[in-house]
């Protein structure tokens, strides 16, 4: 073996002998991955066994996961019948990569999705798969929504998030997630979303939401309101990047009604709220409204990339090729979508997701009630939102607390530390976000709310003495 010589090499002897495997992958990537890297800097775990909702990481520890890949895993990591599915095709000797040719795969996987879908749109539908992502399916979306109409404008809301790409990034309402690349799209018209806990209109409640849906009438009709007859209606029946904001049954069907009134496309973009999330298999149900584009990603590839969206037939004024894109032949991503649909659907595991996610949500309030640092507990199925407010500041004069992102980092590392992963959003961060998977046991979510509610005791203490 040769002997370490220089100064320099004895010292990356000694450091690499003093930190851990994971350690190090983790100092590499702090170091040759972008500074845009978000969800590694406040969790610093390195995967590398995973199953169901427990993640572990190199260290050995164990993790209940409530981020679930970002919203993606609707069965957890690894499934059985996910695993099967992927295992189907790799042994069939099928190709991989075929573009949009037609094959068997795609074809199950059609007709599993249709199967789930509100019946109008079924009988009358067409399906687009887009590039992978579910901005990719946004901009298509939008394209689409473009050219049908002829027009360019988009109505969007506040607390939107929709994606990265261009006109998805321009409906987006994060001014700092759209730095000056999205630049604020001329196009773009913003309206207020209901969100009752910091209501727009200073009132909340149904008022509020009738209030923004009086607003969104009035500029359309308005003929000096500044706005031109847009191509589309973007919106999500459960914000979620956004801070977890369901919209109330009566305003999605107000939004429908005045989007229908004026030959208005509404496109719901279900990329997070979709495959039983909500408890609901579409967040759209619970309303009854039947959008006209429906945009979906995240689940439907039960954890592999994958995009579609579905529309009615009468938008389908494409022509060949007018929307087209390389990777959007993903066989495997295809059948693990198609296995998970299907295990959601079979399982009914979206009124699971509905039962689990009410209990969940009633000791959330139960804990709130002791810690007056939870400003609100909202959601809607397994898609949940604590909002953490400012106790010490002086309430708006609606008499809300701002928002405390502090106080929420601090509980996000409080909770890693007692094993459970979740993630932050909302308006400024301050909202702690569960998104566990639909296949959770009633004995997870207990220990996800013991762990949570430790992280929350011991960061409003530590925070309130000065230690964040
Ligand atoms: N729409 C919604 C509602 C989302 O939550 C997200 C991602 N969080 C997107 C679109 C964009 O999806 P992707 O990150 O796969 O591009």
């Amino acid at each position: 073996m040769a002997a370490i010589s220089s100064a320099p090499e004895r010292q990356l002897a000694e450091s690499a002998a003093d930190i851990t495997a994971g350690e190090a992958i983790l100092r590499r990537q702090a170091q040759r991955e972008s500074a845009a890297r978000t969800y590694a800097r406040s969790l610093p775990v390195v995967p590398v066994r995973a199953r169901g909702m427990t993640v572990e990481a190199a260290d050995g520890r164990r993790y209940l996961d409530c981020l679930s890949g970002a919203g993606t895993l609707a069965l957890g990591h690894n499934h059985p019948v996910v695993l099967e599915a992927i295992r189907g095709v790799l042994d069939s000797g099928a190709p991989l990569h075929v573009l949009d040719l037609a094959t068997p795969v795609k074809d199950a996987f059609t007709t599993a999705l249709f199967e789930t879908l509100p019946p109008e749109l079924a009988e009358h539908g067409r399906i687009q798969f887009c590039g992978p992502a579910g901005t990719d399916a946004v901009e298509a979306a939008i394209k689409l929504a473009r050219t049908a109409t002829g027009r360019g404008g988009l109505l969007a809301f506040s607390g939107a998030y929709h994606g990265m790409t261009a006109a998805a990034l321009a409906a987006t309402g994060d001014t700092a997630v759209r730095g000056t690349v999205g630049e604020p799209d001329a196009r773009v018209t913003r309206l207020p979303y209901p969100y009752d806990y910091r209501c727009p209109f200073g009132v909340g409640g149904d008022r509020g939401a009738e209030l923004s849906a009086r607003w969104t009438a009035h500029l359309l009709d308005d003929p000096k309101g500044g706005v031109q007859p847009p191509a589309a209606m973007l919106l999500e029946a459960v914000q979620g990047e956004g801070g977890v904001i369901p919209a109330p049954d009566d305003w999605l069907r107000k939004m429908r009604e005045i989007t229908a009134a004026r030959g208005i496309p509404l496109v719901v973009d279900e990329v997070q709220t979709g495959v039983g999330r909500t408890g609901t298999f579409w967040a759209v149900e619970r309303s009854g409204i039947v959008p006209d584009v429906m945009v979906l990603s995240k689940a439907i590839g039960g954890s592999l990339p994958l995009a579609v969206i579905v529309y009615r037939d009468e938008l389908d004024v494409w022509r060949p090729g007018a929307h087209a894109g390389t990777f959007r032949g993903n066989q495997l991503a295809m059948a693990a979508g198609t296995a998970t649909l299907r295990y959601v659907r079979e399982n009914a595991l979206h009124e699971r997701a509905e039962a689990v996610g009410a209990r969940m949500l009633s000791r959330l309030r139960g804990l709130a009630a002791h810690h007056p640092c939870i400003g609100d507990v909202r959601g809607r199925g397994l898609m949940i939102g604590v909002e953490l407010v400012d106790t010490e500041a002086d309430p708006d004069d609606y008499g809300a607390l701002p928002a405390a992102p502090q106080l929420a980092a601090r509980v996000q590392q409080e909770a890693l530390r007692r094993g459970l992963i979740v993630e932050l959003g909302g308006r400024h961060g301050a909202v702690v976000r569960l998104l566990p998977p639909l296949t959770i046991t009633d004995e997870q979510a207990e220990a996800v709310l013991d762990r949570l509610a430790a992280a929350v005791a011991t960061a409003s203490t530590a925070v309130r003495g000065g230690a964040a």
